[in-house]
């Protein structure tokens, strides 16, 4: 097995290579056929190590300083019928977390809402409906139209509706859409343990059809559920395997909602959060690595740490779906304090 100076090695001679083209995205060549013991080996280097290398791995392939600003609402609230274990939102555990089913919301509304998240430094603006699957009609049409407007506001757009045709895929292609997020949760291994009303098969083939009409793919995972580190690796290995890489690779550290049958987990080390950014970031050299769920539980030094480890984006505003996030005014002081800049939205 490659020592991970030797992996890290050969993907920045990638990166120099084709630093200098201005296809370099295009052109740098990702490896998509690693082996489970590789990658649990990533993720069992000794911190300092893992964190170096990955740090090395992101200079080569971003924009050092960059972090992108993505806004997350839910679009349409609760009563899912799914029952993913960590999830407020599932039907099954409605009377114990007691959320609220909510129909979907105006377009107008969401425009306003994707408007002021740009107007505060969004550039990506992501919309969640609680559904196990799209299903065409009026629902959808306003969706299709929540594509269009927030892509002419200048941000990118992306959604998660649950699975999807390869019709519906091609609508939301041609509306606009930057890229759909279906998240992969964990290992293919432990993953029935968290969600048995779809497969992990079901979620592979929805990523496809994403993929197959054109449009990016968003997809990662939760740590904190239960899992081993060897379920981590196995997710990860699942996540790099995939050719091309996600374009957006979510980390998100388990919000152990009161009333789901996860409320009783234990809370995540930020370090092995740190660990699960760092492995993706070498993993995956081009991808968005996206500090997602859990994030209001770390401190500023553990956000620094993310940061370091190739995180560059992080999900902004007070709401992530249904649970709380962190102070807008502290993440900006916090990416002004780490010397780092925000994206900007595109023009219109
Ligand atoms: S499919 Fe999405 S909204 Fe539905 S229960 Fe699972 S995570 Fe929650």
């Amino acid at each position: 097995m490659p020592e991970l100076s030797e992996i890290v090695n050969r993907i920045r001679a990638k990166g120099r290579q084709t630093e200098s083209s201005r296809e370099r995205d295009g052109a740098a060549e990702t490896r998509h056929d690693w082996d489970g013991g590789e990658v649990l080996d990533i993720l069992s280097q000794p911190l300092l190590e893992l964190v170096d290398a990955a740090r090395a791995v992101h200079r080569c392939y971003h924009e050092n300083r960059e972090m992108q600003l993505a806004s997350l609402l839910s679009i349409k609230t609760g009563a899912c019928p799914e029952d993913c274990k960590y999830c407020a939102q599932s039907a099954h555990y409605a009377k114990t977390t007691g959320l609220k089913r909510e129909t979907l919301l105006d377009v107008g509304d969401v425009l306003e809402k994707a408007k002021r998240a740009r107007d505060a430094g969004a550039s990506r603006f992501c919309m969640g409906a609680a559904w196990r699957e799209v299903k065409n009609g009026e629902a959808f049409d306003s969706v299709i139209a929540m594509v269009k407007g927030v892509r002419a506001l200048g941000m990118e757009a992306c959604v998660t509706l649950g699975m999807l045709t390869e019709a519906q895929a091609d609508r939301l292609a041609e509306a606009g859409l930057t890229a759909y997020n279906h998240n992969l949760d964990t290992s293919p291994e432990f993953y029935g343990e968290i969600v048995t009303t779809r497969t992990y098969q079901d979620r592979l083939e929805t990523l496809e059809r994403v993929r197959r009409a054109g449009i990016e793919v968003c997809c990662g995972g939760i740590v904190g559920m239960g899992e081993t580190l060897a379920d981590r690796a196995r997710l990860l290995q699942t996540l790099a395997n995939l050719d091309p890489h996600p374009e957006s690779v979510p980390i998100n550290a388990l919000v152990a909602v009161p009333g789901t049958p996860l409320a009783d987990r234990p809370p995540v080390d930020p370090l092995d959060l740190v660990r699960m950014v760092a492995a993706a970031r070498i993993l995956m050299p081009l991808s968005r690595v996206r500090l997602s769920a859990g994030r209001r539980e770390l401190t500023k030094e553990a956000q620094i740490l993310c940061f370091l480890a190739g995180a560059n984006s992080i999900f902004y505003g007070d709401k992530l779906l249904t649970t709380a996030n962190n102070d807008v005014a502290d993440d900006l002081a916090l990416i002004e304090e780490a010397g780092l800049s925000v994206k900007p939205p595109c023009s219109t």
